[in-house]
């Protein structure tokens, strides 16, 4: 299956995407800030980022809907219009001929709800505000469905170190993946060479790393600590926000991930608990392809 120009497209949809949320990052104020219905903080830059990608991906391939996370419904409250604002100031610095309507639709255009045939694309614009707010790791996570297969993934991570060590410069990575083809790391600011990655070639559990959230709201921090000790894992644990945790597993940074939802719908009440797609399709496809495994609980 030649993905070239999908994948081309999503690399530069999501490129854009996070180009907004540092510029977003960098003067961020809590009037940035919305409270959605489900109380999580929705920012700017998560209307931005889904604007700016929706759009790319809507010019490429107009005919693939959209399954994204953030609606534009907020947006529009008459007490939000300064959020709008702040929107559309941050889209047109990375698309001078963004304006509010065709933000709003673009938005918007996100509403699909998935399908058992065909084609349709996967967005969160920002797997986890809490750690973009925190200024730590978020991602804009994007993929491909087609007939119920990831086909395509993408993850930008801004604040994500290109090089393993601190010493070794530059923040920002984008990991990208289509079926059968690979796991690759490129800098985000596209100045460094396609670098395949691949999971880690531990065998031995006592030597494996493991991560899991920040957020002990999220997952269970002392069930996951428990799991560690029963399989005899000796190493500290990671602990990072959002699908970054499957960046560093596709490049052996760490060697399994362990995520136990709780609280509201959690493990204590599992049948109140909806995963969604988005929190996974980019990153689940990028540790396949990475050598690595993905499977529920
Ligand atoms: P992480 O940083 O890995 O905890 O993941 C952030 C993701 O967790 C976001 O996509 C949130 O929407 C999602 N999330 C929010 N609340 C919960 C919860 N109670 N359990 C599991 N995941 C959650
Ligand atoms: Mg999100």
């Amino acid at each position: 299956m030649n993905l070239t120009k999908e994948l081309q497209t999503a690399i530069e949809a999501v490129r854009k995407a996070c180009a907004l949320c540092v510029d977003v990052q960098s003067t961020l104020i809590t009037a940035d800030t919305v409270v959605k219905k489900d109380r999580s903080p929705v920012t700017v830059a998560d209307f931005g980022a889904q604007a700016l990608i929706s759009a790319h991906l809507e010019t490429a391939f107009p005919s693939i809907p959209l399954v994204a996370e953030e609606d534009a419904g907020d947006l529009q409250l008459d007490h939000n219009r300064q959020a709008l604002d702040n929107v559309i100031e941050h889209a047109k610095k990375i698309d001078s001929s963004a304006n509010g309507s065709q933000i709003i639709d673009a938005i918007n255009r996100g509403s699909f709800d998935g399908s058992d045939s065909g084609r349709y694309w996967v967005l969160d614009p920002i797997d986890g505000t809490k750690g973009f707010l925190r200024k730590q790791q978020y991602a804009a996570a994007l993929a491909l469905v087609e007939n119920h297969q990831v086909i395509l993934g993408v993850l930008g991570c801004p604040n994500l170190l290109y090089g393993q060590s601190a010493g070794d410069g530059a923040h920002g990575c984008i990991f990208h993946a289509a079926r059968d083809s690979g796991a690759y790391l490129i800098a985000l600011d596209a100045g460094q060479t396609e670098l395949p990655v691949h999971v880690d070639e531990i065998s031995a559990p006592s030597r494996a790393r493991f991560c899991e959230s920040v957020e002990s709201a999220h997952s269970s921090q002392s069930d996951s600590a428990r799991i560690a000790e029963l399989v005899g894992i000796s190493q500290p644990q990671v602990r990072m926000d959002t699908q970054c945790k499957y960046a560093a597993l596709a490049r052996g940074e760490a060697s399994i991930y362990v995520r136990l939802p709780k609280g509201e719908g959690g493990v204590s009440n599992p049948e109140r608990y909806i995963e969604k797609v988005w929190r996974h399709a980019g990153g689940m496809i990028i540790i396949e392809e990475a050598g690595g495994v993905v499977t529920d609980l």
